[in-house]
């Protein structure tokens, strides 16, 4: 149980930030992961008064703010609709309902969690973070920075026409990621991040090969070759490794499979469009 010994309810990201360079701040998102450890934290930081709990849709872009709950993304009406579905398939496996209604986005990403389901899921996307200080960073450079004591602000997601689809493999529904996996095609570029290796994700794939390799009027049977060759072939540029709920060999056919699923889903979208 982590322990609080004051706590501010900030009117603004410059106190927030100026409180939080104290090692023993803390910024609370949801406390959901926060409340499991046990950390004496000297000040906790609450931003719920900055109205950063909103997702936002302009012409080009969704932003969501680092206090939106896992629930309001994942029901998120606009979203869903953009990315077919994505939200809900990378967030409908965390625990369960009550849990994704105080769980955050902010806390979620800034953590930047090895078995994270959104971590896999934003970095297939064009995704930027908005941080206090550090300014606009695209999430395929911040998933490997170090900790520091900025503030997450709000994440961008660029409405850029690309398909996406999300696959994960769980031992029980609710319990963490075995494997988890997304995919986009911008144009003919195809994107696969691989997430729960358990290691943080990684973009294991972003080139036009897949696009190349499908061109023409292919019959299926060649069809279905080309996809599982290219599964098979981003699936050995990744290292997997072992933990109590898999093995590395185990998550490496596990991402064939999954990366298989996600080209199919992405395939489907586009028949669906262009019927
Ligand atoms: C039992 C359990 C099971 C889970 N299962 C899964 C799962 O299957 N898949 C999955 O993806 N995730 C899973 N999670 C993680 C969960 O979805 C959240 O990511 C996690 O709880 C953090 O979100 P929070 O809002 O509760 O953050 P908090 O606990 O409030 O904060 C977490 C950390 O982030 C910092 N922080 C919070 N907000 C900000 C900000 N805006 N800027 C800078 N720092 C910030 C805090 O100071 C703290 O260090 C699980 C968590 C738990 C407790």
């Amino acid at each position: 149980m982590y322990t609080i010994q004051g706590y501010v309810k900030v009117k603004s990201l410059e106190e927030a930030y100026e409180l939080n360079q104290k090692k023993s701040s803390a910024v609370i998102g949801g406390g959901m992961w926060l409340r499991l450890g046990s950390r004496a934290i000297g000040t906790a930081i609450d931003l719920s008064d900055l109205e950063l709990d909103r997702i936002e849709e302009t012409e080009d872009e969704f932003i969501i703010g680092c206090m939106t709950s896992l629930r309001n993304i994942e029901c998120h009406e606009g979203l869903n609709r953009y990315f077919h579905g994505m939200m809900k398939n990378m967030l409908k496996g965390i625990v369960g309902t009550q849990f994704r209604n105080m769980a955050t986005i902010g806390g979620s990403l800034y953590q930047r969690f090895g078995f994270s389901d959104p971590l896999t899921a934003f970095l297939a996307l064009d995704t930027t973070v908005e941080m206090y200080a550090g300014g606009m960073i695209p999430l395929d450079e911040f998933v490997s920075m170090n900790y520091d004591r900025d503030i997450l602000v709000r994440i961008h997601v660029k409405k850029d026409g690309r398909r996406a689809a999300y696959q994960s493999f769980r031992n029980t529904k609710t319990d963490f990621p075995v494997l988890a996996v997304g995919a986009s095609r911008m144009a003919d570029t195809w994107k696969v991040t691989i997430g729960a290796r358990p290691a943080r994700a990684v973009t294991a794939e972003n080139s036009e090969k897949l696009s190349d390799r499908l061109a023409g009027d292919l019959p299926e049977e060649a069809v279905e070759r080309v996809i599982r060759e290219f599964a098979s072939e981003v699936s050995e540029k990744v290292r997997f490794g072992s933990n109590m709920r898999a093995g590395g060999e185990y998550r490496r056919m596990l991402s064939e499979v999954l990366i298989y699923r996600a080209v199919r889903d992405i395939l489907s979208q586009s028949e669906e469009q262009e019927m």
